[in-house]
């Protein structure tokens, strides 16, 4: 098909403008500390490979986080292989889908993690804070909030986009790549 290449220098605004709050999370986590755990890199991984991020940006984009944190060589040895694998180009060499909304908010996430969906797996004040800071007015705030509180993820985050796209759609969202594309429509008109 004929997906555009999405350059790892437009990230940092995507994740802002065009990215669910699951895969925001998991680059500002990254962006922070240079590094995410095994189930990290996995769905963000693959996410990055669904909108159109080419194996050796992808290459580059993990090396030049995690090598602030650990030396070359060892980002070769262990995990570079990861990165190669999600594209299919190690192991049994399959061509890996991008997670759904179901199996990352039915994924387990243990402390210190940072993968799942954060509507589901984010304390409720976790995630109060974290939409504070992103300029979340109150009712918005609440809303969203509430939505996840009472177990409708995907709901709040069809209300989460809304609220980020000024937009009242109403989406309906069962896959972080949907949730993406259907930015990227409407922001591009
Ligand atoms: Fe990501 Fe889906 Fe959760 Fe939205 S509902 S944050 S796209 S896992």
């Amino acid at each position: 098909d004929s997906k555009a290449v999405i350059p790892i220098e437009s990230l940092d605004s995507l994740s802002i403008k065009s990215f669910p709050l699951c895969m925001r999370q998991l680059h500002e986590f990254l962006r922070s500390t240079h590094h995410l755990k095994h189930g990290g890199r996995l769905q963000y991984g693959l996410f990055l490979k669904g909108i159109g991020v080419t194996l050796e940006d992808s290459l580059k984009f993990w090396r030049e986080e995690f090598t602030k944190v650990m030396d070359l060589d060892k980002f070769e040895k262990q995990y570079s292989y990861n990165v190669r694998y999600n594209y299919g180009k190690e192991g049994s060499k399959k061509n890996y889908s991008p997670f759904n909304c179901l199996k990352i908010i039915n994924n387990n996430v243990g402390p210190g993690e940072c993968h799942g969906c954060p509507f589901k797996h984010s304390d409720a004040n976790v995630l109060k804070n974290k939409l504070k800071g992103y300029g979340f007015e109150q009712q918005a705030l609440h809303d969203v909030v509430d939505l996840a509180k009472r177990g409708h993820y995907q709901i709040a985050c069809s209300k989460y986009f809304d609220v980020v796209h000024s937009s009242n759609i109403g989406l309906g969202i069962n896959h972080p790549n949907q949730y993406f594309e259907e930015s990227q429509k409407l922001l591009k008109g």
